[in-house]
């Protein structure tokens, strides 16, 4: 099986649970959603990269432990859920050793092998009215239908009798300002539906990111902090635009 991959490589985890981990990444290109302040467009506005066997792909990853020592991979996007070659990818990757995490938007299911789930949750900051990449608004449009799946949230959050949950999770949230709150919390009310005290998700495995692909203006900083402050959601600050900018590969 085979997948369209933007890119490979390795840095420091640069957001997350797992910040400053070296961690092999690797970036599939293509993705369901378009939100208007992607970071990686190359994977998702307009997807690049050439195709590539998941035999190849973990060859490389297993040749670069080997002279690297980095044992954490990351399956990245792009959207790393659209294609179905993830799940063989996934399972190669856990069969040869690696900590597995997958960062997604939550909007695909599959029956993928991981130990951080990921889960970054689409806003409405994120729809991308008005943006001249959308002239006719169709992408606007999908995106909104697209953006919140609740049921496929639920799945990869607390597992099913088809997918088991995963050792570790983390929720990550893009937030422009205070208005993104009573949105947040509407999506955790989703997540959690139906659970008991027990099972709902602790403040600490919520992540707030300012949004940007440059470091944070004060204001930015200020307004994430004091959400954090008052609710105990974690900030979550983005190491590698700190120690590298904008620049990819890292
Ligand atoms: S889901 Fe991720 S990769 Fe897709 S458009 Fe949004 S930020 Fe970009």
């Amino acid at each position: 099986m085979s997948l369209l991959i933007s890119e490979t490589f390795t840095s420091l985890q640069g957001e997350g649970k797992l910040t400053g981990v070296p961690t092999w990444f690797v970036r599939l290109s293509g993705c369901n959603l378009r939100c208007t302040w992607c970071d990686t467009p190359y994977a998702s506005w307009d997807p690049e990269g050439p195709v590539r066997t998941v035999a190849e792909i973990v060859r490389e990853a297993v040749s670069h432990r080997e002279a690297s020592g980095v044992r954490h991979a990351v399956l990245t996007g792009g959207e790393p859920m659209l294609p179905p070659a993830i799940v063989p990818l996934s399972r190669a990757l856990r069969d040869e050793g690696f900590h597995i995490t997958i960062e997604t938007a939550g909007t695909i299911v599959r029956p993928v092998a991981c130990d951080l789930m990921s889960l970054s949750p689409k806003l409405a900051n994120s729809t991308p009215i008005g943006d001249p990449r959308d002239p006719s608004g169709a992408w606007a449009s999908r995106h909104e239908q697209r953006r919140l799946n609740a049921q496929s949230l639920r799945i990869l959050w607390h597992g099913s009798p088809e997918f088991a949950r995963t050792t570790d999770r983390q929720c990550k949230f893009v937030v422009k300002g205070e208005d993104d709150l009573p949105e947040i919390e509407s999506v955790l009310a989703l997540l959690d539906e139906g659970r008991t005290d027990d099972e709902r998700t602790p403040p600490s495995d919520i992540l707030l990111m300012p949004e940007g692909t440059t470091e944070p203006t004060p204001g930015a900083r200020d307004t994430v902090q004091r959400i954090c402050m008052r609710t105990g959601f974690r900030y979550c600050t983005r190491l590698h635009i700190h120690l590298y900018g904008d620049t990819r590969g890292t």
